[in-house]
């Protein structure tokens, strides 16, 4: 978020979270991307203690009770540590918890959310399966109704913290007749007989945060672990897009703005030629234009975050709203860094700096979540929608040609 933009009490978050950013120890840091550690449960247990997990989630089970900007604002600076860090950040507080605040029962919230914003558990969402992720509605995940219960079986792969998960979110088809949206109900699922997770994964980035895969055999849990009722799966999977998308985009700006910060000041002390290298054009014009993206996509990320705030946009406008604001600062944040890597010339390649893992991490950001391509198809999809039922009365521009007036041109078919 712009500093000038913000209240006093948005600051005084934004420099808590930067507190704790500064805490995270390197040494994890390094660790995890070494994959010397598979879950970072202190972490998280730190986060919980400075009441930084759940910035939306209400004051009554432990969170702050914000709203997405304040939400923003923290992403953001948890994007700075770590972005493997972030994703668990975001998946188990953020994501999984809005699913059970809006769609669970208290009895829920009390056995999940309250000990998940403590740091002392932590719940996966698990929608990619083997087969697909990119089509929700492909997924082969059954459960089947046994007395009360019902029993799961299915896979999910490339699972954010499936390795130290005390809870899984699972999308699994309860009614296979039915049509896609009315087909499947999400669950609530703890970590008990027939639930597996693999750490096998050769990750490019965001190691060490437990990316598995998760194998349910025949698991059995009761009905009152179902969000939002039975079938109704999509609804959740639908809302949860905001906080997957906008957390996305706002931690990814955290994650890239150290690589900017490290190019910049690298670049005024390097000389060749006889001049610090910014003199030069060529890599003083991609610092300043990474410094134009920066703030441009800063400029989305909290006009997006604002939009949902103020509750004045319609679902279709907000679904529209996060696809971009995912797919434009996931875009911009990897031309950044990108730049930042150009700028330093060889060393930039090394571990001598951390360009080289922050690369490699953000990569992530245009594939998951839904990937850059459903982002496109779902921007498509809503504007057209928008602009076209638009009943907005503005001047119709189209008429001010010279030769508007001849039908015989205007052909459509
Ligand atoms: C490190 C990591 C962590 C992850 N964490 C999680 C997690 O915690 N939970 C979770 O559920 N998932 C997670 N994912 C999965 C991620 O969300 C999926 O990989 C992603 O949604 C794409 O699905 P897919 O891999 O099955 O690719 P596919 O769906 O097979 O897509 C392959 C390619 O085809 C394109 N494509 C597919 N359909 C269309 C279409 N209709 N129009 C245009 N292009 C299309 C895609 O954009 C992509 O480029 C994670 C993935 C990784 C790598």
């Amino acid at each position: 978020m712009f500093d000038f933009t913000m209240s006093d009490s948005q600051i005084k978050l934004r420099d808590e979270a930067r507190e704790f950013t500064k805490w995270v120890p390197r040494e994890l840091i390094l660790a995890m991307d070494a994959e010397e550690i598979h879950f970072p449960h202190e972490y998280l247990k730190e986060c919980g203690r400075r009441n930084l997990l759940g910035i939306r989630i209400p004051a009554k089970y432990g969170g702050r009770g914000l709203g997405w900007v304040e939400d923003g604002i923290v992403a953001e600076e948890i994007g700075v540590a770590s972005y493997s860090l972030a994703c668990l950040w975001g998946v188990g507080a953020d994501i999984v918890c809005e699913a059970i605040v809006k769609y669970g029962s208290e009895e829920l919230c009390q056995e999940i959310v309250v000990p998940l914003l403590k740091g002392d558990v932590y719940a996966a969402e698990c929608l990619t399966e083997p087969r697909g992720g990119s089509d929700f509605f492909g997924a082969t995940t059954r459960a089947r109704k046994d007395g009360s219960d019902w029993i799961i079986s299915g896979q999910k792969r490339f699972i954010v913290g499936a390795e130290g998960a005390d809870w899984f979110m699972i999308y699994a088809v309860t009614d296979p007749e039915a049509p896609p949206h009315k087909r499947m109900t999400c669950f609530m699922v703890p970590k008990t007989k027939g639930v597996e997770t693999k750490y096998l994964y050769g990750l490019m980035g965001v190691r060490g945060g437990g990316a598995g895969r998760l194998i349910l055999d025949e698991v059995r849990v009761p009905e009152r672990y179902a969000l939002n009722g039975l079938n109704r799966g999509f609804e959740v999977f639908m809302t949860n897009m905001i906080p997957e998308r906008l957390g996305t985009a706002a931690m990814t700006i955290g994650s890239v703005r150290p690589a900017l910060e490290i190019a910049t000041r690298y670049t005024s002390r390097r000389k060749a030629f006889g001049t610090e290298i910014m003199n030069f054009q060529a890599v003083g014009f991609k610092v300043a234009d990474s410094a134009m993206k920066m703030d441009a996509m800063r400029s989305m990320a909290y006009t997006t975050a604002l939009a949902i705030d103020s509750g004045k946009t319609d679902a279709g406008r907000n679904r529209r709203m996060v696809s971009q604001t995912k797919k434009f600062i996931t875009e911009g944040a990897w031309e950044v860094v990108n730049n930042c890597m150009q700028v330093m010339g060889g060393i930039g390649y090394t571990n001598v700096f951390p360009i080289e893992r922050i690369l490699r991490d953000i990569r992530l950001s245009m594939i998951w979540v839904g990937s850059n391509e459903i982002m496109q198809h779902i921007i498509q999809t809503e504007w057209y929608k928008e602009s076209l039922n638009s009943k907005d009365d503005v001047r119709d521009v189209e008429m001010d040609a010279i030769a508007a007036f001849e039908p015989d041109e205007k052909i459509y078919e």
